[in-house]
């Protein structure tokens, strides 16, 4: 049996934003009928170091089962060594057989894929038109939402702010967008806001945002930390990767929920709901809408099943005989 081995290099070059924006628009779109089997993910946080390792399970039947597991250390010092946060590997098994088919890098499947769920967020939620994006946080996954906001957005105007100011200067000069002095003039008068930050308390506030804003929420993972203020929740339209992460894993509305300013009714819909039309999305030209993106082991199955794809085409890999 042939094991196709896919490093960090080779995802990065066969990954298109645009491709993978697709392969998430079909993906979450399946979630939401009922075709994939998904438990919620395992972390393991062990009690002496801020490193987990998490696990990420999944299956998806029909004509091409497959099963997947996504399996990530995030070790969030080493962006001081130059190195990703995000370090594992997807595991890719024939559904039929259960033979190990590929084994694919998972920092770039993990940046562009969630990045590409965003802009699916962006081009569902956001206002029609919109051009004004604010990026807090310069690490990896502000990277990649600059290159999904250009993916989606006409021509946008991203500005990018960071804790740090030299990071913020020194991603934007490389990618060629403005940098804004602090968090509130960053969202001032922005149109979409994407959140990409480790903080575990709110680095915005309700009073800041413009109404109709659009928020992509992605950094907090866990239920103690948060990027949103309970404001800003509590006002706003709440769209979901899925709801039973989101009830378990999002700080962003566990807190509100455990402070009793929302209730679980306050989610409005998971995005696939929207993609296939069961929930309209947004409804009115002055509503504030949140994304709260957990990432589920489901997007990184759809990401690594194009990249094999397109790997075997162009003949790029390393087959192995395992
Ligand atoms: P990086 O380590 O590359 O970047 C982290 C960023 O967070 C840096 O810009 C850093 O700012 C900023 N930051 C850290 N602490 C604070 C703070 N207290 N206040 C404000 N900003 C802060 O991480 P990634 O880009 O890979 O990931 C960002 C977040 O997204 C993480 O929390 C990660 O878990 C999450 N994530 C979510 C996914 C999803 O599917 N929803 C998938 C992958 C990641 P600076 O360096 O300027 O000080």
């Amino acid at each position: 049996m042939s094991l196709l081995v896919l490093g960090a290099r080779e995802v990065e070059a066969l990954l298109d934003m645009g491709e993978c924006v697709a392969a998430m628009e079909e993906l979450l779109a399946a979630l939401a009928r009922g075709e994939l089997h998904q438990p919620l993910r395992q972390m393991i946080r062990p009690p002496d170091t801020d490193t987990l390792f998490g696990l990420m399970p999944v299956y998806r039947g029909g004509d091409r089962p497959l099963f997947a597991l996504k399996e990530i250390v995030v070790a969030p010092e080493n962006p001081k060594l130059g190195l990703d946060s995000h370090q594992g590997g997807v595991l890719l098994h024939d559904g039929r057989t259960g033979e190990l088919v590929a084994v694919v890098n998972a920092s770039p499947i993990t940046a562009i894929r969630t990045a590409a769920v965003s802009a699916v967020a962006t081009r569902r939620l956001a206002h029609p038109g919109a051009r004004r994006v604010a990026i807090l946080g310069a690490g990896v996954q502000a990277r990649a939402h600059v290159d999904a906001m250009r993916t989606v957005l006409d021509d946008p105007d991203i500005r990018i702010w960071s804790r740090t100011p030299d990071h913020a200067a020194e991603l934007a000069a490389e990618l060629g967008v403005a940098v804004s002095p602090d968090a509130e003039r960053a969202v001032d008068g922005a149109e979409v806001i994407c959140t990409v930050t480790t903080s575990r308390e709110p680095i915005i506030e309700r009073a800041w945002l413009h109404d109709g804003a659009h928020i992509n929420a992605v950094g907090s993972s866990s239920p103690s930390a948060r990027e949103l203020d309970t404001a800003t929740v509590a006002d706003a339209s709440v769209f979901v990767d899925r709801r039973e992460s989101a009830l378990h894993e999002a700080g962003d509305l566990i807190i509100p929920l455990n402070e009793g300013a929302i209730g679980e009714g306050h989610i409005r819909a998971e995005l696939g709901d929207v993609l296939i039309g069961r929930h309209p999305g947004r409804e009115r030209a002055d509503e504030l809408t949140v994304f709260e993106s957990l990432g589920i082991g489901a997007e990184d199955l759809a990401a690594a099943e194009l990249v094999v794809r397109l790997a075997r085409k162009r003949g790029i890999g390393t087959e192995i005989d395992f």
